[in-house]
């Protein structure tokens, strides 16, 4: 079988309200899907990691950059394409765009793989570990509104994600140190006290900033930190693991094993976030993952896009081995973004529904069907492909 186009379909729509977080606000969704056609009709189906005009220039990689060392190639050679490809793209970027163009084109080669083979994903990855994976439910988004008004609304939304079933919950932050503190205590109100919350600062502290932030999360039992300080600064979390009882975690930001080897190395997170759809792909995440936890570092995946990359992240969770092992071992978590998404919601012929199987039990299946064992729905794309 041969690899015969790559087609890279960027998916827009305007969401019903804006929303923010500490960078920046926005107001469309956008999805980036990768589709690998065969000259035997069979299609796999990736997506990159990358919002609004990334998507765009994401795309032009793929297509025009990618494509072209791709064609002809057999897809089920995963390996030999990862590198071929990385080996080439290796002087002009070994981290971002290129990477994250990438990804939605491996993730696609394993798709194919997987339907070659007529086994799903998480068998290819060596089996299921669990049947079903407990999702943690974010919210809570900044908005053009003042420190109160966020107060009152996260305490009522952490109320509300937890009554809507899931396990845990994040929140945003980004007003500044005083505020976020404020905004922490509400949530931890909302949830009440036996329950975990996480705080996600999309790296806009000092490490010093931090810290203070930190020390509060700490006296509220906050479960995790997340992204406190920018990816580059790896003293600064290094100091701020050091010093905080509240975990830190991260890597959203972070590439290629050889870019987690200094992560782990420094013994910067108490439990690392790889993205599967930027990193370089399922090849490039089982390595990063066999990283983490050969330093004994739990992986709970960073989870952003359509239904694409959740049924992707599904395979993955199933088929991660419990760390370090036992009768009742820590089960690793599905992100799940509560904001509008109709990209993950509406996407696929057969929909995950994961809001439903959270209400009933707090979790989410694994696709059966071979590859990702999920099929989007190309009227769909169609009506809402913007390139
Ligand atoms: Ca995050």
């Amino acid at each position: 079988m041969k690899i015969t186009d790559i087609i890279s379909h960027v998916l827009q729509y305007d969401l019903p309200e804006e929303l923010g977080y500490s960078q920046q606000y926005y107001s469309k969704r956008t999805a980036h899907l990768v589709e690998v056609r065969t000259d035997e009709g069979l299609t796999g189906w990736g997506e990159c990691f990358g919002p609004g005009n990334i998507a765009l220039a994401n795309k032009v990689i793929v297509e025009k950059v990618i494509q072209p060392m791709v064609i002809g190639r057999d897809p089920v050679d995963r390996e030999v394409i990862w590198h071929h490809v990385y080996n080439l793209l290796r002087d002009h970027g070994q981290k971002g765009m290129p990477l994250q163009a990438l990804s939605g084109v491996d993730i696609a080669l394993w798709d194919l793989t997987g339907k070659i083979a007529g086994l799903p994903l998480c068998k290819l990855a060596g089996g299921r570990f669990r049947e079903r994976v407990p999702v943690y439910g974010y919210g809570m988004m900044l908005q053009r509104e003042d420190a109160a008004s966020h107060i009152a609304r996260f305490r009522d939304e952490a109320a509300a994600i937890r009554a809507a079933g899931f396990v845990a919950t994040k929140m945003k932050v980004g007003l500044g140190v005083a505020d976020d503190i404020r905004l922490a205590e509400a949530v931890r109100l909302g949830v009440g006290d036996d329950f975990p919350f996480m705080v996600d600062a999309n790296h806009c502290y000092t490490a010093d900033d931090a810290l203070e932030v930190g020390a509060a999360l700490d006296e509220m039992n906050a479960y995790w930190f997340e992204e406190p300080a920018a990816p580059e600064d790896l003293d600064g979390y290094r100091r701020l693991r050091a010093r905080l009882k509240t975990r830190i975690s991260g890597g959203e930001a972070e590439f290629t094993r050889w870019g987690w080897r200094h992560i782990l190395e420094g013994e910067c997170v108490d439990i690392a976030q790889p993205e599967v759809c930027a990193l370089g792909g399922v090849s490039e995440y089982l390595k990063v993952l066999a990283l983490a936890h050969t330093h004994f570092t739990p992986v709970v995946n960073h989870v952003w896009g359509s239904a694409i990359a959740v049924a992707t992240n599904l395979h993955l969770l199933a088929a991660m081995p419990p760390l370090p092992g036992g009768l009742f071992p820590r089960e690793p978590w599905l992100e799940f973004d509560t904001t509008n998404n109709m990209f993950r919601d509406e996407l696929l012929l057969e929909p995950l529904d994961i809001q439903g199987q959270v209400a009933r039990t707090g979790s989410a299946g694994i696709p059966d069907g071979p590859g990702l064992g999920v099929e989007p729905d190309r009227d769909f794309i169609a009506r809402n492909a913007v390139s």
